[in-house]
């Protein structure tokens, strides 16, 4: 593989190939694009099967970050980090060597939880660098406030459908019940809707059959539910040709990252009719919410202010899509990329 052709690619900034043998730290950190300010994304631990594979994602991931953080309106670049071990190797070595390697940096790219990597962790790594947010005792855990934006796009997307964006009644199919996905069913329950679930682990399951009179199907079933809109939050690359053809739903709106396999998919969904809400817009909350840690000025009202704003963001694209016939994802592209680089 040609690195510095990879790098090019996407225009990235920089990017930070750390070597530790005495913390057993491999890692790679890629600031894509500071234009808006110091790059802001999370640290991922991944067993990847190759360099190039981690290489592949953490350049993937970062630019995904600009587009998500210059669509939230927040003045962060964006950026990304993967440790490459399995999560049975983390030790605290490990991640006090990745906090040295993050304040190598200077401040331009802030690290924070994701994949594999938890409060305990990221306050190991605040040991050796003050560039880092989600902290427990500061804005803590991100994915209530993913949900409450979540739930923000998903009444946005049946304003767009129904014309009123009362969800009283209306069937939403969701995919995965973790820590994003169960909350937002208590939001979508409060709300009026009937509720298909479905989640590997049984127990929530039975929570949400409870305390939502959920119904529970399969996880080959849910995706193909007949509903009003479908919500996954589990797995990327659901829209892809394999499911395209069996979807029975009028819209997908959901928390889970890089829902689209690829520009083709995007345009074959659109060509079905059905609508779909930007994962990068809709599942912004939790940045927002980590981002004002970042700023420094933490205050809950104004990160709320940001999130509900997620439905003006998410109605704008579907209206302009009903309109112009052009796929959602290109156009929440093109929206995040004219804060990022200007109307060129
Ligand atoms: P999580 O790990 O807490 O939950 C994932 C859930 O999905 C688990 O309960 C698991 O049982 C279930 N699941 C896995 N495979 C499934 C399948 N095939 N069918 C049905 N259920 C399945 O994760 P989370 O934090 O809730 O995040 C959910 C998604 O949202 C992820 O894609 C994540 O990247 C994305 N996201 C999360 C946040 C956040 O703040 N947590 C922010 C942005 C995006």
């Amino acid at each position: 593989m040609n690195v510095m052709e990879e790098i090019t690619k996407w225009g990235h900034e920089k990017v930070l190939f750390v070597n530790n043998e005495e913390a057993g730290l491999k890692a790679i950190i890629a600031v894509h694009n500071t234009n808006l300010g110091p790059a802001i994304g999370g640290c991922r631990l991944w067993p990847y099967a190759s360099e190039e594979e981690a290489l592949f994602d953490v350049l993937r991931l970062s630019r995904g970050m600009s587009h998500k953080n210059a669509a939230a309106g927040l003045n962060f670049g964006g950026g990304k980090a993967v440790i490459i071990a399995d999560p049975s190797q983390k030790t605290e070595a490990m991640f006090e060597a990745f906090g040295e390697a993050v304040n190598a940096l200077g401040g331009c790219y802030i690290t924070a939880e994701d994949v594999n990597t938890c409060c305990d962790d990221a306050l190991i790594i605040a040991r050796k660098t003050n560039h880092i947010c989600g902290l427990p005792h500061v804005s803590g855990d991100p994915s209530p406030y993913t949900a409450i934006g979540v739930f923000q796009g998903i009444k946005a997307t049946a304003k767009v459908l129904n014309g009123t964006d009362s969800l009283e009644g209306l069937t939403i199919a969701v995919q995965g019940l973790g820590k994003v996905g169960y909350d937002l069913c208590r939001h979508l329950h409060k709300a009026g809707a009937k509720l298909i679930v479905a989640n590997l682990e049984q127990e929530k399951l039975d929570m949400a059959v409870e305390e939502f009179g959920a119904t529970v199907v399969s996880v080959d079933e849910i995706l193909y539910q007949e509903c009003d809109i479908l919500a996954p939050c589990a797995l990327g690359a659901i829209v892809n040709p394999t499911n395209i053809p069996k979807f029975n739903c009028r819209a997908i709106a959901g928390a889970a990252n890089n829902l689209i396999l690829d520009l083709e998919s995007g345009e074959a969904l659109k060509a079905r009719g059905i609508y779909y809400a930007p994962d990068f817009i809709i599942n912004g909350g939790g940045v927002i919410n980590a981002a004002a840690e970042a700023a420094g000025d933490y205050n809950e009202e104004a990160v709320l202010e940001k999130v509900y704003n997620i439905y003006n963001t998410i109605e704008k694209i579907l209206l302009e899509s009903k309109e112009t016939g052009e796929p959602e994802g290109v156009i929440a592209t093109r929206f995040a990329e004219e804060r990022i680089y200007g109307n060129k």
